[in-house]
């Protein structure tokens, strides 16, 4: 089964991501954190997109649609999640072609519905624990950045919930509940998907 997450910057689909790879031995493909694995390692490519990501805005599909490519090789387990991919209309055409080529589907989208206070609220909330513990906070976990993040979600992201109904894929979850109310909901879309 192969699923995406979709929703703005701090709706909770890393969070809900990992419960599925327990739950259901998927697999998580996060591009958010393909790029600050590649920022963080030093590559060329993170040198391109640490810029634009501590900005807030998307790095280019070409980038992000290549990293996906690799990832769909080898053993698929209990499926895929997408988590923060696709973003922009390119990128889901790009991943309906990939999974056909693979002679795979998409089974569900799911919108995680969570209002702009809260996840503002959320997002700095986490960086605030992060700097009380001494860890490192993200570049983007600031107020500029989530503003321009959250404008990202409604102007390029946003329309993919169009799309994804009108292919009769979508299902929402309201995300504002506890963890497990969450996860619990989307456990009940992929019974029935
Ligand atoms: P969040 O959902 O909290 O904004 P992510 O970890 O998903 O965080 O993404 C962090 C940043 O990485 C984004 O703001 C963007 O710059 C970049 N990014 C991640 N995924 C994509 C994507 N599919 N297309 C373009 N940029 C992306």
């Amino acid at each position: 089964m192969n699923i995406i997450l979709l929703g703005p910057p701090g709706a909770g689909k890393g969070t809900q991501a990992s419960r599925l790879v327990e739950t259901r031995d998927m697999i998580q493909l996060s591009t958010g954190d393909m790029l600050r694995a590649a920022k963080d390692s030093g590559t060329e490519m993170g040198k391109i997109v640490a810029d634009v990501m501590a900005r807030g805005d998307l790095v280019t599909d070409e980038i992000v649609i290549g990293l996906i490519r690799e990832k769909l090789d080898g053993d698929t387990k209990g499926g895929f999640i997408f988590d923060g991919f696709p973003r922009t209309l390119a990128q889901a055409d790009a991943l309906d072609a990939l999974l056909a080529e693979k002679g795979e589907r998409l089974d569900a989208v799911i919108e995680m519905q969570v209002n702009d206070e809260t996840l503002v609220q959320r997002i700095l909330g986490r960086a605030e624990e992060a700097r009380a513990a001494g860890q490192a906070v993200r570049a983007d976990d600031n107020e500029d950045s989530i503003r321009t993040r959250l404008l990202a979600y409604y102007k390029q992201t946003a329309p993919l919930i169009g799309y994804y109904h009108a292919k009769g894929a979508l299902s929402v979850v309201d995300g504002l509940g506890e963890i497990d109310e969450v996860a619990a909901a989307i456990q009940k879309v992929l019974d029935k998907a």
